[in-house]
């Protein structure tokens, strides 16, 4: 934490913090909505919400930019204050790159397993790699670093849900809803996203209701993780065996402070081999690669477009593209790596292009 007397130099510090992320932020241009229309499914078009069009590539851009503000405008960020995280992926990436813009040393609280590509994200934004053998203590460290350090845990998944306005600023909601505006089914039947820390769904589910709209918002899960366990039965509340999950991003094994489960209307759980199947399918549809939890988001988004079809109902349905393919290129676009774990993906992914298809 900063000193407890705010002074003058504090103060010109915090606000210029602020204006270098506002100018960051106001020098930038919204991330896409992809539509695309699905030959079999007339009446139903699909529209992908391209996250990985930030410049720190993935939805956690907005995430990070949400806690660096919260945190600055609580006093809990000054001058001096060391930044961290427990995070080996997007967030941390992100969050280097604000820290980096602040002129903030920031350090990374990592599985020493974790891959050699994200480390190397992470040091590209300026970031410091602390990693621990035991991944269930990557929390417990960073706290311990903030408090040794005098630093600030950004603790993402306490913050994620109450970092970002719901209500506005642009949020991704309010942008999907803007941009969906002169379609022809301007309010989406459906909007499904996943849920890591919970604060994209957080943040949709509650903008649906602050605008009155009939959108329902479905989370896709990884069948081994804990979220849409606690959905069905509140009492849920972890995985004594971890996550078992292979997708980043989504999925995890205890139900983390940012998930509201009241906001959601549906959860559909997603085996890994229908996430890589469909990832697989949509990155061949599109002409370039996307990461896992995107895959995740289209398998549940084939089921949802199904039943509807199957009721004569017609609508559109949003999802998002979470992050691009650029750092999975050794993991679910290796044929090699995903035999070894037992995923057999080429049913899912043809089923899952099945969506894509022209009518014969
Ligand atoms: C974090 C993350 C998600 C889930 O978003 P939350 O807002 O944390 O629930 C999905 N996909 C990827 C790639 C992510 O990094």
């Amino acid at each position: 934490m900063p000193s407890e007397h705010d002074d003058a130099a504090t103060r010109a510090w915090r606000v210029e913090a602020i204006r270098r992320i506002e100018a960051d932020y106001n020098r930038s241009a919204d991330t896409h909505l992809i539509r695309l229309d699905l030959p079999r499914y007339p009446g139903i078009p699909l529209y992908l919400k391209d996250e990985s069009s930030h410049p720190t590539g993935s939805l956690k851009h907005r995430l990070a930019r949400s806690l660096f503000l919260y945190a600055l405008c609580n006093g809990w960020i000054g001058p001096d204050t060391v930044v961290i995280e427990a995070s080996s992926g997007s967030t941390a990436v992100s969050e280097a790159y604000f820290a980096k813009m602040l002129g903030l040393r920031f350090i990374a609280v990592v599985p020493a397993t974790t891959a050699v590509p994200k480390l190397d994200a992470i040091r590209f934004h300026g970031g410091d790699i602390h990693a621990v053998d035991d991944p269930r203590t990557v929390y417990d460290v960073a706290q311990r670093l903030a408090a040794e350090t005098g630093g600030h845990y950004l603790d993402q998944f306490t913050y994620a849900e109450r970092a970002t306005d719901w209500r506005g600023n642009n949020n991704i909601a309010e942008s999907i809803f803007a941009q969906m505006a002169a379609e022809e089914h301007p309010v989406p039947a459906w909007i499904v996203c996943g849920a890591g820390t919970g604060g994209t769904s957080a943040t949709i589910g509650r903008y649906i209701r602050y605008q009155r709209h009939a959108t329902r918002l479905c989370v896709a899960d990884p069948v081994h993780s804990v979220f849409h366990r606690h959905f069905a039965d509140r009492t849920a509340q972890s995985l004594p065996g971890g996550c078992a999950s292979c997708i980043e991003g989504i999925g995890r094994p205890r139900v983390e402070p940012s998930f509201v489960p009241t906001v959601i209307d549906r959860m559909i759980a997603v085996d890994d081999a229908d996430s890589i199947g469909a990832m697989r399918a949509i990155s061949t549809r599109l002409g370039r690669r996307v990461g896992g939890s995107t895959g995740t988001n289209i398998a549940a988004c084939v089921q949802l477009i199904g039943e509807m079809a199957a009721r004569g109902e017609t609508g559109s349905v949003v999802t998002i593209l979470c992050d691009g393919g650029e750092r999975y290129g050794c993991t679910y676009y290796d044929d090699g790596w995903l035999a070894e774990r037992g995923i057999a993906w080429q049913a899912q992914e043809a089923s899952a292009a099945a969506l894509f298809a022209p009518v014969r």
